[in-house]
């Protein structure tokens, strides 16, 4: 029976955005995900491919709808899928390949991370992290992240121990957050100076 899992789609979320940020500082080709710091709060927090890896550090969950939780889709072999279609969507778009497809793989395996690090009372306890090369089930123990209620949602006592889970999240994935965000928005706002000063020298 599938009743709980961890941690929330809101801790994942934020996990995966904060993996597209630290990608984002890697050297190499930025400047198309820089924006001045005059444009809009969602320019400068990198938009939609920011907003799909928020969604892909929650996604592996959407296994949820089927009966099979925490096997397949929360394995190194469903990373090495998202990074094919991510990089097959970047050189579409005309994108950096290797930025794409490893923020998306980043983001994407935060989940496997979180969800190690969790608490996780249902048997077979853990994740199939190796799959397909093993069908072993893994899980650390150190029980990080408390357990979240998915079924029953509007119950009090599902209510009250969602809402805690939840506020320990943020409270252990909220700070690296901010502090990527403070350091994006600095280096990321050196870049077009930068440019235009090894353009203007090029010349
Ligand atoms: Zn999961």
């Amino acid at each position: 029976m599938i009743a709980a899992s961890m941690p929330s789609p809101i801790g994942h979320a934020l996990a995966g955005l904060a993996a597209s940020w630290a990608v984002d500082l890697v050297p190499g080709d930025r400047a198309w995900r820089t924006a001045p710091a005059s444009a809009p709060w969602f320019r400068r927090a990198g938009d939609g491919l920011t907003l799909a890896c928020a969604a892909l550090g929650a996604a592996a969950d959407l296994d949820h709808l089927f009966l099979t939780h925490r096997a397949a889709t929360h394995s190194i072999g469903a990373v090495a899928v998202v990074g094919l279609f991510a990089a097959a969507f970047a050189a579409r778009a005309q994108r950096p390949v290797a930025r794409v497809a490893l923020m998306c793989v980043a983001a994407y395996g935060t989940h496997l991370v979180l969800d190690w690090l969790g608490v996780d009372t249902s048997v077979p306890r853990g994740i199939q992290a190796l799959w397909p090369l093993s069908h072993e089930w893994f899980i650390s123990g150190i029980d990080l992240f408390p357990r979240t209620e998915r079924h029953e949602l509007w119950t009090v006592a599902a209510m009250a121990a969602n809402l805690k889970a939840i506020a320990q999240e943020v409270a252990i994935l909220g700070p690296p957050a901010v502090v990527l965000w403070l350091v994006r928005v600095k280096a990321l706002a050196r870049l077009p100076s930068q440019m235009a000063r090894r353009d203007h020298a090029a010349k």
